[in-house]
């Protein structure tokens, strides 16, 4: 029945959201879209845009604009995101900001701000410059991090 088929395609768009955010994207409806097709080829890019929608709603996952650009977010709870200037990486933070600081920020601006999800913009680790100065001290050898940001 219809019913069924759409909770079959319901949960494969929500397993194809959470697996592209276990591997740390917060993910546009096409690249959910990509993700189905590698298990359900026959899923339509309009029934992708339709389960995304229901499964927001339902609060299964996510969403959040970044650049203008609807993504897909597989935790529903409330979380504000930091965004690499640099690279474009987005991931997520779990931490409360003080009352006072958005409230100085909303009378600053005459917006009403949204609490719940706030961008901040900046350089992910692999996009910070290096700086030498910073080396810890101790002799715990590290992961040369030159090694995997040369061709990008
Ligand atoms: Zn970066
Ligand atoms: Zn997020």
């Amino acid at each position: 029945m219809k019913r069924t088929r759409n909770t079959v395609q319901r949960r494969a768009v929500l397993e194809a959201v959470k697996a592209l955010g276990n591997a740390g994207m917060h993910p546009t409806a096409a690249d959910v879209y990509a993700q189905v097709r590698l298990h359900c080829p026959q899923l339509s890019l309009a029934t992708v845009y339709r389960a995304l929608h229901a499964l927001v709603e339902q609060r299964e996952i996510g969403e959040t604009r970044i650049e203008n650009v609807a993504r897909y977010d597989a935790s529903p709870d409330p979380h504000h995101h930091v965004i690499c200037r640099a690279c474009g990486a987005v991931a997520d933070v779990f931490a409360e900001l003080p009352p006072v600081a958005v409230r100085r920020l909303s009378a600053a601006s005459d917006f009403v701000l949204d609490t719940q999800a706030i961008h901040f913009n900046g350089l992910c680790p692999t996009c910070q410059p290096q700086q030498p100065s910073q080396r810890p001290a101790s002799s715990t050898p590290r992961t040369p991090s030159g090694a995997s940001a040369g061709a990008a």
